[in-house]
């Protein structure tokens, strides 16, 4: 059904003869009517389905209420950067400006651009207050994400800008596709790396977080509700082209591959404007 460039996909509001909406927020809001609906849908990819190639899909959430996102949440990557190891979850956003599909080009707009490979979550469920023992059930899926950042702006001023720093237009790309939890052996430990030109920069796995997602639903939740469709960007492992000596930044015609195990690959092509 799937080749690395190529997904046959189904119009989920026609295959439903309209009972769910073609818009994903709406999609989101129904997520445990709809999974129960697609696990007996009679889906006929070969009959029903249509090719889409990768380039022409956006991110599996599009239009998040709340976007979330966690630095320092792997060991390795806060030595690199020579910072403590957090009590709680260093949490900013990148606002929904930034957001893009898994293949595409990505304007530097900066000549001191850094990649970071990151395992995103999408929220199913209203999540106030969850444990995370119950965590897993509020999660739709997972997908691959790329959290892009501007270091010069990031880290200028007397209280660092990781927000904007790291939300200019095609920042946030994520995809190819949202997995559910259940359709990975251990959605706890997945394989992520991240290539440039073909060399191997971020190789890590997840279990490796300083917070797990079922950590991070709970923490999250226990301050803000998350809503359905909401994303997680769950930080990075080390690698980052930052903390390198020396320092290596992302120049026009660099390729950045991001693979997370079990999900797929982002694939972007660096250009200036
Ligand atoms: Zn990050």
């Amino acid at each position: 059904m799937i080749s690395p460039d190529t997904a046959w996909l189904v119009d989920v509001a026609e295959a439903s003869r309209g009972q769910f909406s073609p818009d994903p927020r709406g999609l989101y809001d129904a997520w445990d009517e709809f999974a129960g609906w697609a696990a007996s849908a009679p889906i006929d990819f070969a009959a029903d389905g249509v090719p889409v190639l990768a380039e022409e899909l956006g991110p599996p959430s599009p239009d998040p209420r709340q976007i979330f996102a966690i630095g320092l949440n792997y060991r390795d990557h806060a030595d690199e950067s020579g910072m403590a190891y957090p009590d709680s979850p260093p949490t900013f956003t990148k606002w929904v400006g930034s957001f893009a599909g898994p293949v595409g080009d990505l304007v530097l707009p900066a000549a001191t651009v850094d990649w970071e490979a990151e395992l995103v979550v999408v929220i199913g469920r209203r999540a106030a207050r969850v444990p995370a023992a119950d965590a897993w059930s509020y999660v739709a899926g997972l997908t691959v994400g790329q959290d892009y950042s501007e270091r010069a702006l990031q880290l200028t001023g007397p209280a660092p800008q990781f927000s904007l720093g790291k939300s200019f237009p095609g920042f946030a790309p994520q995809g190819p596709w949202l997995v559910t939890p259940d359709e990975l052996a251990d959605p706890d430990n997945l394989a992520i790396e991240c290539r440039i030109n073909g060399e191997t920069m971020q190789k890590s796995t997840t279990n490796r977080q300083i917070f797990s997602v079922p950590s991070l639903v709970e923490r999250l939740s226990s301050v803000v509700p998350l809503t359905p469709g909401d994303v997680i960007f769950t930080g990075t492992p080390a690698g980052v082209g930052g903390t390198r000596k020396p320092a290596r930044f992302l120049k026009a015609g660099d390729v950045v591959e991001t693979t997370i195990e079990g999900i797929g690959a982002l694939r972007q092509v660096c250009v200036t404007d």
